[in-house]
């Protein structure tokens, strides 16, 4: 595997690699790896000739200072498995060279997307993320991108970002399931965070996701919605919000048919989980 810190370097490289006709995927982290992101990173390799993966903390979309502080960093055993996995290059800048000095952050049109949901709770976090994944989408070039479910919201806002910048006729969005340890509890980085005590809490919000599956059948949404809000309080988390949404818009149901998805995002003291389920 070959380990990339400068842009233009990667950027050189891989441009090689598609001249040569290979085609290239690519799966942008935050590192801490874990299962979840070696899930993309197998599913790119199932499927382009080159995989690229790299590991960078985005300060641009952190809304919480505290939060990227305190955001786990783990790199080499991140290098390890990235290459255990099989993946051709790790792409690993610094900030400077993701943001040199001359870097103007574009602001993206991003409409209500910005707005409901994570966007309502982490005001500028999807222009951040958007910031990230233009800069990599430029550097990187890559044929496909693979993204986690367990970011809901976010492959929506990457699918619009990849519109606006002209950039959906080249590359294509694969999105991947969501990677649960042993008891329901979605894999993330975050995790690492969770104190024994709250790590036997965490799953609580699988629980209440896959109860929100099972009683839609035969209960309204506002019911729904209130019964998994008591749940997770009375467990102990702190709900940022509990809604079912259309799975197309993220916006309130219209049509009696639509595909429904469950998101929540709720925190065990201080550590902020998200989560959803297809209903
Ligand atoms: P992150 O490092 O948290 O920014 O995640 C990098 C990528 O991995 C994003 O596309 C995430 O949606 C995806 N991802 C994170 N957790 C999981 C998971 N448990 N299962 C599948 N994909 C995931």
């Amino acid at each position: 595997m070959i380990l990339f810190k400068r842009a233009r370097d990667a950027s050189r490289y891989l441009q090689k690699q598609s001249d040569a006709g290979k085609e290239i995927g690519f799966v942008p982290t935050m590192g801490a790896i874990h299962e979840g992101h070696l899930s993309l990173a197998q599913a790119s390799k199932r499927n382009n000739a080159f995989t690229v993966c790299s590991v960078f903390i985005n300060p641009t979309q952190f809304n919480n200072r505290s939060d990227f502080e305190r955001y786990p960093v783990t790199l080499e055993k991140d290098i390890d498995a990235v290459a255990a996995t099989g993946c051709d290059a790790l792409f690993i800048p610094t900030v400077a060279e993701m943001y040199p000095d001359n870097y103007a952050a574009p602001v993206y049109n991003l409409g209500y997307l910005e707005t409901v949901l994570e966007g309502a709770y982490r005001p500028g976090h999807f222009q951040g993320v958007c910031q990230v994944v233009h800069r990599l989408l430029q550097i990187v070039n890559p044929d496909r991108l693979y993204l986690g479910q367990k970011d809901y919201q976010q492959c929506k806002v990457i699918q619009r970002l990849l519109q606006t910048t002209n950039r959906d006729h080249h590359t294509e969005i694969v999105i991947s399931p969501t990677l649960r340890e042993a008891d329901g509890l979605a894999m993330s980085s975050r995790n690492l965070r969770l104190t024994p005590e709250q790590r036997a809490k965490a799953p609580g919000i699988y629980k209440a996701l896959t109860e929100a599956k099972a009683s839609i059948v035969h209960k309204s949404i506002a019911d729904v919605k209130a019964t998994a809000i008591s749940r997770l309080t009375a467990d102990g988390f702190a709900v940022d919000y509990f809604e079912l949404v259309s799975a197309e818009t993220l916006l309130l149901p219209t049509e009696p048919l639509e595909r429904v998805v469950a998101l929540t995002a709720a925190s065990l003291g201080g550590v902020r989980l998200i989560d959803n389920l297809a209903l």
